[in-house]
Parts: structure tokens; C-alpha cells; sequence
């Protein structure tokens, strides 16, 4: 079965929207079987978007649009698709209501064309919004399915996952793949290579491959098969799984979607312990990351982001006589840093950093890149130095991320 996707919007074209779109339902088609023959990007135009959508239902057994749904005279994807398939446009009463709900819980007048939004080609079936107020639908013609779902991705994914997918999965769907993510922090890609050696030159059904990022590596798995043999298939990933623990052991934090700061926030929480962090070059970073979790206010007590020298000595009382010694960026500079917002807050645990993020402010004996990290608690006085390389903002992700860890190797010992 041929699938294929049409992306609308002149801000693709202009090059002021990168269309992820595209990327996203590709895979999420292919998953189910369904083959990708497809991609066209079109600007907000009626003619050339009417030649293209008449072109995809000839040839594609499915047919996905995303953008142009919106209320403002551009979006213009509900007429084409009218237009095309012969049929009217239907004001729908319920999504009028929903519309109307929305503006209103907002304590938003409702501008006239939100009413547009609320109009549908006739006989489709509706898909709700979630998360904005334009709907989507889907229209069967003849032997075809043509769907239309909104632009922004927060909109489209969630309306994609609840509603679509089901339906194309039940309609079409003859095989299924399955993705698994193991997460690594600490490794290089060539070491994690390395390390797994010839396991991760599986055959056959599974499929396992290494992607990296500034702040790790992940390991995907994947493997595939006919519908119905989800069993099997996840028996398979999870063998793979296990053998890659076996290697990796520690340096797999997580799986999947889960963070370094969630998988921290779960060691901290079960061992009952609480932090606070003293941050230089990250300038919050590593405090924004760890309260991007739910639940962060359960361990996580307070933070200071002392950049200069008087700061430090200010806020974090470190003594004028260490940074004179040693410098601020520095083993133990970093050290009193920790201590001083352990004691400020009475966590558990103080974290701190500092460092050169550069591009600028490197010395002959301390680069950019140099960065100094220390955990102190009780009975615990750790101290890190990493020589992280990339631009500026890299050089605080990658510092973040090594502070982060540093707190979770130590918890896991706990
Ligand atoms: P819409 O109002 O439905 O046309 O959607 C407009 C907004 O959705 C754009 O400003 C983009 O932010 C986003 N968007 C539209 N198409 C895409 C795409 N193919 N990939 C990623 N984002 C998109
Ligand atoms: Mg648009």
C-alpha cells in the first residue's frame, strides 16, 4: 500500500520552517507497513495544491496533508480538498461549540473567521484538536484515504497517535515494527562501538544502529515482522537489550524518552536525598533541566548562577584566596561553589560547576572547554575535570550533561 505526504505552508518554501512533518509520519507509516513513496512541499497556493492532491489520489493509496488548516485567508488546504473531491463544505455545530469553549476559556473574543475553522468537507470524519482549535479529518474517496491534519507538530503528532494511526494500523497495517532507544552518557559513539564490538552486528529481523549527540549516544534496536507476531518481536529486542547491558552496564541511563534529569530525579527520590546547585558557565542550565521534571520540587532546593568572582565570593562565601590561588575555574573553586550552596540551602547534596565555554576567555593553561564539576554532601567530596570541545552553547549542554551524571553515578552507589 503506497502512502504519501503533502506538506503545505509558504514558510516551508521560504525556507523559514524546517518540515519535520514529513520525517515524522514517514517513519510512523512505515511502521505499519505502509510504503512512503511520496514527499511534495507545496506553498499556500490553490491552483498548484489542487494539481498536487489530485495527482497523490491517483497513484497513493493514502494521502496525508499537514498545514494550511488554520483560520487566516492562507489556509486555504479544507477548499482545495472540497474543490478536488466534488463535495461541499459543512458547518459542524460540535466543533463550533469546541471553538467557541476554547476562545472563551481564554477569556479571547473569537475572531470572525474562527468560525471557518469549524466548517468541513462533507462526509469526513472529524479529528479533534487537542491542542489548538483548527481539526483535521479524513475523507475516503474511491479507493483512497486523504487526511488532513493540522501544521504545528504539537498539534499534528498528538492528533496522528490518538486518531490516525489506529485507523490507517486497522485499515492497512500488514506488519509491525518495533523501535527500542537505550540511552548512554559518558561514552563516545566509537567507544560505545567499541565496547559492543561484534554483538551489534545483528542479522536478519533486528536492526540496531548508533546515533550521537552532544550529550551521548543512543542505541537503537529495531526489529520487524508480520502483524501478529508482536510477541516474538519484542522477545527479540529485549535479548538485544540484555546483551547491551552486558557491555554497557552503567553507562545506559535510560531508555527511550527518558532523561538524564528524570532518571537523576528518580535516584534522588527513592534515596531520600535533595540537591541544590551553584553554576558558572552553564548559567542555569543544569537547575532548568533538573525542574524541567515533574515532582522537582520534592529534592530540588535552590540554585545560584554565580558568574563573576564577586559573586562567588558574595553569595557562595568561596574564598577570595582560593580564586587567587587556583583560579575560578578550578577543582577547588568548584569545590567551595558546591559547598557554599550546600550550606545556603541544607541539601543533601551540592553541586557545582565552572568552567570556560568559550569561544573567548581561554588561557594557555586553561582552554575552552575546560570545565570543573563537584558534588559534596556529608561523607562525599567529588570533584571532575572534562575537556569538552564544540561551540559555546555545546560546551554547557555537554557540561550539564556531566554534572547530571556525576550526581547519578554517585546515587546509584548510594
Ligand atoms: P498551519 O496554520 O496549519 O498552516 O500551520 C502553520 C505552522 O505550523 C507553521 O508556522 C509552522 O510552525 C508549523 N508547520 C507547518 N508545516 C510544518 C511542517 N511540515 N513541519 C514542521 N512544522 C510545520
Ligand atoms: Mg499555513
Amino acid at each position: 500500500m503506497k502512502a504519501e505526504i503533502i506538506t503545505i505552508g509558504s514558510e516551508i518554501m521560504l525556507g523559514q520552517t524546517l518540515d519535520t512533518n514529513s520525517a515524522y509520519l514517514g517513519r510512523r507509516l512505515a511502521s505499519i507497513g505502509l510504503e512512503p513513496t511520496y514527499q511534495t512541499s507545496v506553498g499556500d497556493n490553490k491552483k498548484i495544491l489542487s494539481g498536487v492532491i489530485k495527482g497523490a489520489l491517483e497513484r497513493s493509496d493514502v494521502v496525508i496533508t499537514t498545514g494550511g488548516l488554520g483560520p487566516t485567508v492562507d489556509d486555504v488546504t479544507k477548499e482545495v480538498v472540497a474543490n478536488v473531491l466534488k463535495r461541499e463544505l459543512i458547518l459542524n455545530k460540535h466543533i463550533l461549540s469546541q471553538i467557541k469553549a476554547r476562545f472563551q476559556k481564554r477569556r479571547l473574543r473569537m475572531p470572525k473567521r474562527g468560525r471557518h475553522q469549524a466548517f468541513l468537507p462533507e462526509g469526513a470524519t472529524v479529528l479533534d484538536n487537542r491542542e489548538g482549535t483548527a481539526p483535521g479529518f479524513i475523507v475516503e474517496h474511491n479507493k483512497a484515504v486523504l487526511i488532513s491534519l493540522p501544521g504545528p507538530p504539537r498539534e499534528l503528532k498528538p492528533m496522528f497517535e490518538d486518531k490516525v494511526f489506529p485507523y490507517l494500523k486497522k485499515k492497512f497495517g500488514t506488519r509491525v515494527t518495533k523501535t527500542r532507544l537505550l540511552n548512554v552518557v559518558g561514552l563516545t559513539e566509537s567507544a560505545v562501538d567499541e565496547k559492543l564490538g561484534d554483538i551489534s552486528k545483528r542479522e536478519g529481523n533486528l536492526e540496531v544502529g548508533l546515533i550521537a549527540h552532544p550529550t551521548g549516544v543512543q542505541i537503537r534496536i529495531t526489529a520487524g515482522g508480520p502483524v501478529g507476531n508482536e510477541e516474538s518481536i519484542n522477545e527479540l529486542i529485549s535479548q538485544a537489550e540484555n546483551g547491551f547491558r552486558e557491555r554497557l552496564g552503567d553507562y545506559i541511563f535510560g531508555v527511550d524518552e527518558e532523561t538524564l534529569e528524570k532518571v537523576v530525579g528518580v535516584l534522588l527520590s527513592l534515596r531520600r536525598k535533595s540537591i541544590a546547585v551553584a553554576e558558572s558557565c552553564t548559567g542555569g542550565l543544569i537547575s532548568h533541566r533538573l525542574t524541567n521534571v515533574q515532582g522537582s520540587s520534592n529534592y530540588f532546593l535552590d540554585c545560584v548562577v554565580a558568574y563573576t568572582n564577586q559573586a562567588k565570593i558574595d553569595i557562595l562565601k568561596v574564598r577570595r584566596e582560593t580564586l587567587n590561588r587556583f583560579g575560578a575555574v578550578s577543582a577547588r573553586v568548584a569545590q567551595e561553589m558546591a559547598e557554599g550552596i550546600r550550606k545556603i540551602s541544607g541539601a543533601t547534596l551540592g553541586l557545582a560547576v565552572t568552567g570556560i565555554a568559550g569561544p573567548g576567555g581561554a588561557t594557555q593553561k586553561k582552554p575552552v572547554g575546560l570545565v570543573y564539576l563537584a558534588l559534596v554532601s556529608d561523607d562525599t567530596n567529588l570533584t571532575e575535570e572534562h575537556h569538552f570541545s564544540g561551540s559555546r552553547e555545546t560546551v554547557k549542554l555537554k557540561a550539564s550533561q556531566a554534572a547530571l551524571d556525576l550526581v547519578r553515578k554517585y546515587l546509584l552507589k548510594e
